[in-house]
């Protein structure tokens, strides 16, 4: 055969795998499920924060500070066309011995900060419309100076995004977040975590806690059962997970980046995998999260599992009765 019949048939064979791989990575995955959840430490202890009974009165608010649109297929992998809000959001916490942060939606600077960025970045991971910055919603509800602290579920650039509205708020991470930020995410892409994260004090916190509904380790921000952090690692080292166990409403936990969508945990599914492999530290670990938190939505319908992206799960939250909701969850 020619020369050029070779080369030709090797372009063919290589762009028709190329296509292959390209339209298998749209399509379901499979997950290894059975008796993964056997293994876990059985939840002991709890009964208290599921009745509520005990519990302080804790008011949750989602702060939307931007949204991207995708299509479903992006966010899921296996899923269809159809468009999906992606949400930029600081959660707004109103405890007895504090109001606080968990991440901080996007700043009223955010496109500066992101100016010096390559055009890539600027058209994919960094393309949103800025809806209201977190310092307008907190002049709106009149907590400009009323934030005790952020709590950071992890460091990636858009989960810091609104801590130059927030100027010497006090910043508390995962210790073991913070030190594998150090090795790379700190300082990537013209260190803009870093710039995000501005001079504001850091306090860090360690999962010394015991088993807590089947996770490993906790650590109860108040030590009164209210506010339990758990570790959902993979997307980062440290991706932290908060419950939310109160007297006046039903039961949170908040993901992080566990899952962008509640549909990556109930499925289960990754996201489409050129943004998932950009956007997960380990993805071994990231999965075997995914999969616990698709057991512990299966065996606990009564908390509601939101991630931090999730716009829907967020718009649903923010509309439920809490009444109707605190009665529902006895
Ligand atoms: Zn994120």
């Amino acid at each position: 055969m020619k020369r050029q019949n070779w080369i030709a048939l090797t372009a063919t064979a290589v762009g028709a795998v190329g296509i292959g791989v390209m339209a298998k990575s749209f399509l379901p995955q499979r997950f290894q499920l059975d008796g993964w959840y056997d293994a876990l430490p059985a939840p002991a202890g709890q009964s208290k924060s599921r009745e509520g009974e005990g519990l302080p009165e804790v008011e949750v608010s989602f702060l939307r500070c931007g949204v991207t649109t995708v299509p479903e297929c992006v966010a899921v992998r296996g899923g269809l066309f159809a468009p999906v809000d992606i949400a930029y959001s600081a959660v707004l916490v109103r405890h007895p011995k504090a109001t606080f942060l968990y991440d901080t939606g996007l700043c009223n600077d955010i496109s500066l900060y992101l100016a010096n960025q390559s055009w890539l970045f600027r058209n994919t991971l960094g393309s949103f419309a800025l809806e209201q910055s977190l310092s307008g919603h907190l002049r709106a509800l009149g907590l400009e100076r009323g934030i005790d602290f952020a709590l950071l579920s992890h460091l990636h650039w858009d989960h810091v995004s609104g801590i130059p509205d927030i100027p010497g708020v006090p910043l508390r991470v995962n210790r073991v977040e913070y030190e594998a930020a150090r090795l790379g995410m700190l300082d990537a892409f013209q260190a803009l975590v870093r710039r995000l994260m501005c001079n504001n004090p850091l306090e860090f916190f360690d999962f010394t806690g015991p088993a807590y509904e089947g996770f490993r380790v906790s650590h109860d921000l108040f030590g009164d059962g209210s506010v339990v952090l758990v570790p959902l690692p993979g997307h980062t080292a440290g991706n932290t997970g908060m419950f939310i166990n109160r007297s006046n409403g039903p039961r949170l936990l908040l993901l992080g980046d566990a899952a962008w969508v509640a549909a990556n945990f109930q499925r289960p599914a990754t996201m489409h995998p050129l943004i998932w492999n950009n956007v997960t530290s380990d993805d071994a670990t990231a999965r075997q999260t995914l999969i616990h938190l698709h057991h512990f939505a299966l065996a606990h319908p009564e908390i509601s599992l939101v991630a931090m992206h999730d716009a829907a799960a967020q718009h649903h939250c923010m509309r439920l009765p809490a009444s109707r909701l605190a009665a529902s969850d006895r």
